[in-house]
């Protein structure tokens, strides 16, 4: 399917070159040295107990990884030392994040993309599903129908496509942010989209965006090329490779990287995310990725790639990406989405996860509208469960379910974030902000067992605080809250 021409003079128009240029190496190298990912994993090929332990110490100070102490978790063949290691992610995780889980729901606004990425069903080439792009009315009315399930943080997601560039999706988080509902109301949108100019970024700036999040899907230069067709927008692998490094030159300090795994050797894919990390912290001031995302393949209809995927992670390997993630960059937000089941969820999350959605649904309008099969959706969900049922059972893991959003909004992003993630000091700020937003779910949207348990695990968690005046603080914005006032942040 060929574009007409007026696509083709807006894919033309796109990518910038000297925006690219500007973040290679003199000799016109990339910071994905695929030479170095292969070396250490080969070097590292058999690594001793105790070396394994060195590395774990260092996590455990909350030091980020070298290449080659990541190589070398990733090579464990022992079982009692991946327990050890999942022992220290939960370890790691409590000490920087606490025993919060920060929630937030996909919002699929567009299915119209130019490009042909093999494994994606709204590939320009794919007409078994049918098109759609919200009208202002569809999303306020599926922005509505999320608060009233209790949301308060979005990811929108949007295909790549003249429809659906920057001015639409900067009007789109503008609405985003304006609609209300009851006592409700997003407080922070965050954007899963194609790469920008530098210019384009800040518009998306300027109206508030919160993470803007771009996988990578496969840093292996061959695989990238064969899934993605050289002739589309996304076929140029190095405008994507640099589209974070321009969203912090736009003043989006909060970037979030990600793997698409299935697609090629899930070792190779740790490894160069690690590198990515690496050249942002280089870069931008010790700022690195606020979150890293490790989606695996899920089916899609028409989408024969999908059926028997040569690279596809087992449920142990995936256990191990997370745990290594988690251990190689002890201060990065880690999301684990609705595409695995409640069963993987349940095992992955206290391996060091930070964030993950709920009561999701990736159909074009289907939070508002009936039940959409698999016509508008991108891929199939597997974990399909409520967003109170989800948060009664975190609930029931003694996690309390955090819609903070203050961080953001008191300037406290990216290099003030990543300070005090680094010093291990996050929850005893946040966790008070979790704790307040959680009430305001339990008090406004909560079923009545999820309530009753929800509100133990508050007085459990304040009793906890070892700071009394923090705890009488805690206690009194809780009344207010109580007495109807919302929006209370440390
Ligand atoms: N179009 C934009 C892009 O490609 O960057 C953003 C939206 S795209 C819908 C969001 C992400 O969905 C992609 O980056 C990819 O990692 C993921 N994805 C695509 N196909 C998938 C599949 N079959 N299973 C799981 N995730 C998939
Ligand atoms: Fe389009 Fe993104 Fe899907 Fe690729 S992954 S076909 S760019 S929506």
């Amino acid at each position: 399917m060929i574009p007409d021409p007026q696509e083709k003079s807006w894919i033309d128009s796109v990518v910038k070159q000297d925006e690219i240029d500007r973040y290679l190496n003199t000799d016109g190298s990339d910071f994905i040295d695929d030479e170095l990912i292969w070396k250490n994993l080969e070097k590292q090929k058999n690594p001793s107990d105790s070396h394994i332990r060195e590395i774990v110490s260092k996590s455990l100070e909350l030091d980020r990884l070298d290449p080659h102490e990541t190589a070398a978790l990733l090579n464990c063949r022992k079982k009692y030392l991946w327990q050890e290691m999942s022992e220290a992610a939960l370890e790691i995780k409590q000490k920087v994040y606490g025993r919060r889980i920060v929630i937030f729901a996909p919002l699929y606004i567009s299915n119209y993309c130019v490009n042909n990425c093999m494994y994606c069903g709204f590939r320009r080439e794919n007409t078994s599903i049918e098109r759609s792009c919200l009208t202002e009315v569809e999303l306020r009315n599926e922005i509505k129908a999320l608060i009233r399930k209790g949301h308060k943080r979005l990811i929108m997601v949007y295909g790549e496509h003249p429809k659906t560039g920057v001015d639409f999706m900067s009007e789109t988080l503008r609405i985003a942010y304006d609609t209300k509902e009851g006592n409700g109301e997003i407080r922070r949108a965050n954007i899963n989209s194609a790469p920008f100019c530098i210019s384009d970024l800040k518009k998306l700036h300027q109206v508030g965006i919160g993470t803007y999040q771009v996988f990578q899907e496969t840093y292996h230069r061959k695989t990238y090329r064969k899934l993605h067709p050289p002739d589309t927008l996304k076929g140029n692998m190095l405008w994507r490779l640099c589209s974070l490094h321009r969203a912090q030159e736009a003043g989006v300090d909060d970037v979030g990287i990600g793997v698409l795994y299935g697609l090629f050797d899930y070792k190779f894919e740790v490894m160069a995310t690690l590198l990515h990390t690496i050249d942002l912290e280089k870069r931008f001031g010790g700022v690195g990725p606020h979150t890293i995302s490790f989606p695996r393949l899920e089916p899609a209809v028409g989408t024969p790639f999908l059926e028997n995927p040569e690279y596809r992670v087992s449920d142990e390997e995936f256990r191990q990406i997370v745990i290594v993630l988690r251990l190689s960059v002890p201060y990065t937000g880690l999301i684990l989405t609705a595409r695995e089941p409640e069963e993987i969820r349940r095992k992955i999350l206290p391996l060091g996860v930070t964030q993950i959605d709920a009561g999701s649904n990736i159909g074009i309008g289907g939070y508002s509208s009936e039940a959409i099969e698999g016509k508008k959706q991108q891929f199939m969900l597997s974990d399909i469960r409520s967003l109170d049922e989800t948060i009664s059972e975190l609930v029931d893991m003694d996690m309390i379910t955090s819609f903070c959003t203050a961080g953001y909004r008191c300037g406290r992003t990216g290099d003030y974030f990543m300070n005090i993630a680094k010093t291990g000091k996050v929850h005893t700020l946040c966790m008070p902000n979790a704790i307040l937003t959680f009430a305001e779910y339990l008090t406004d949207y909560a079923l009545p067992e999820t309530r009753i348990k929800g509100w133990k695990l508050i007085e459990k968690e304040i009793e906890s605080l070892p700071d009394p005046a923090l705890r009488l603080k805690i206690t009194g914005l809780l009344n207010r809250i109580r007495h109807g006032e919302r929006d209370l942040y440390f």
